[in-house]
């Protein structure tokens, strides 16, 4: 599966056969090239985030106390999570002593 941006602008070349076949071109986002060049015949929409990624810091020699690198949120706890509780941040960076 590829993704596309649906509110990305894009420009897409005009032919004006009014106009003995001159273009032209007209800025529209993605979701308007679907509307109205493939009309009831749009791709599956599916919602999508860019993944941040962070690591926990451990705090001035504290055994017990993180901080999120990506949002600074501090955890306490003997179990560090995947996720930061805060921000979302996937923790698939090793921890720095
Ligand atoms: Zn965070």
């Amino acid at each position: 599966m590829k993704l596309v941006d649906l509110e990305q602008k894009v420009f897409i070349p005009i032919v004006d056969e009014s106009k003995g076949g001159a273009t032209y071109e007209v800025q529209m986002s993605v979701a308007e090239v679907f509307e109205k060049f493939f009309e009831g015949n749009t791709p599956e929409i599916v919602e999508a985030v860019p993944v941040v990624h962070g690591r926990w810091v451990r705090q001035n020699g504290s055994a017990f106390v993180f901080k999120c690198s990506a949002c600074g949120f501090k955890f306490a706890g003997a179990e560090i999570a995947n996720y930061c509780p805060n921000c979302g941040a996937k923790m698939d960076r090793s921890a720095k002593k």
